[in-house]
């Protein structure tokens, strides 16, 4: 098969200019960093998250999602050692942002405690640190195609790159996503303090989400019965 990227987790497979196979290892990467130690069988895990919340919020947005059923991938990943941990993709054109959304802390809760705005946007309000705001904000930041170089961009920014129409969309997407995720998480006991969507144009300039979502190498997850607001968790 032709490897077209070799990311810190997972490997990505063009099976034809349409199409891609993402196949999750059981590498762990920490701050850019790969771990000497994979844990043994985190990548089914993580592929198996991606599936679950593609399919409960295919009606907020398309996903990139074509099929994780083994009979519709190419023979070449028909080996054991690919079960449930492919999948089957539209190839997209990325939008080269990290779309970051969650709860206040971290760099958020830095510049609200100092009245500064935060991604061009001032949180106005009384929270505590790890508190939901209100209305969650989406802080894009540029996608780093090397190392860690990546800033924060503001709504204007984002306007500017991609126009009003798409800027909004995202900004509504991203929100949706994450109230609908957040509130599944927390009736189970999961809080979903943050996470990071990425997302394509398709080949009619419609927006997808991609990449993976809400698992553990996108998103931090606490345990609802630990946390208490206004304590870092
Ligand atoms: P990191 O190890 O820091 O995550 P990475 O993001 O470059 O690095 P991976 O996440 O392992 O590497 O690889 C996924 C890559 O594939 C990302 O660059 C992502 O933007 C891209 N990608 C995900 N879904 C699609 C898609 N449907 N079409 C095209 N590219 C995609
Ligand atoms: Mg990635």
């Amino acid at each position: 098969m032709k490897k077209i990227g070799s990311g810190k987790v997972r490997e990505i497979y063009e099976v034809s200019d349409k199409e891609l196979v993402i196949y999750t290892t059981d590498r762990v990467s920490a701050f850019d960093v790969i771990l000497p130690t994979p844990v043994p069988e985190k990548g089914r895990v993580l592929n198996q998250l991606s599936l679950f919340w593609f399919d409960l919020t295919k009606d907020i947005v398309k996903n990139h999602l074509v099929s994780a059923d083994p009979k519709d991938m190419p023979e070449e990943f028909s080996k054991e050692e690919y079960k449930d941990r492919v999948m089957l993709v539209k190839k997209l054109k990325m939008l080269p942002y990290e779309f970051i959304i969650g709860v206040t802390c971290g760099s958020m809760w830095k510049a609200y405690k100092a009245g500064e705005p935060f991604c061009g946007q001032v949180i106005t309000g009384d929270y505590q640190l790890a508190q939901k705001l209100e209305k969650p904000i989406l802080t894009p930041s540029t996608k780093a195609t090397e190392g860690h170089d990546e800033y924060s961009v503001t709504h204007e920014g984002l306007v500017k790159d991609l126009g009003e129409e798409l800027a909004q969309k995202l900004e509504d997407t991203c929100l949706r996503l994450f109230e609908k995720c957040y509130d599944y998480a927390y009736e189970r006991g999961i809080i979903i303090a943050d996470t990071k969507l990425e997302f394509g144009l398709d080949e009619n300039g419609e927006l997808v989400l991609a990449d993976e979502v809400f698992t553990p190498d996108s998103s931090r997850f606490w345990n609802r019965d630990e946390y208490q607001v206004g304590t870092p968790p």
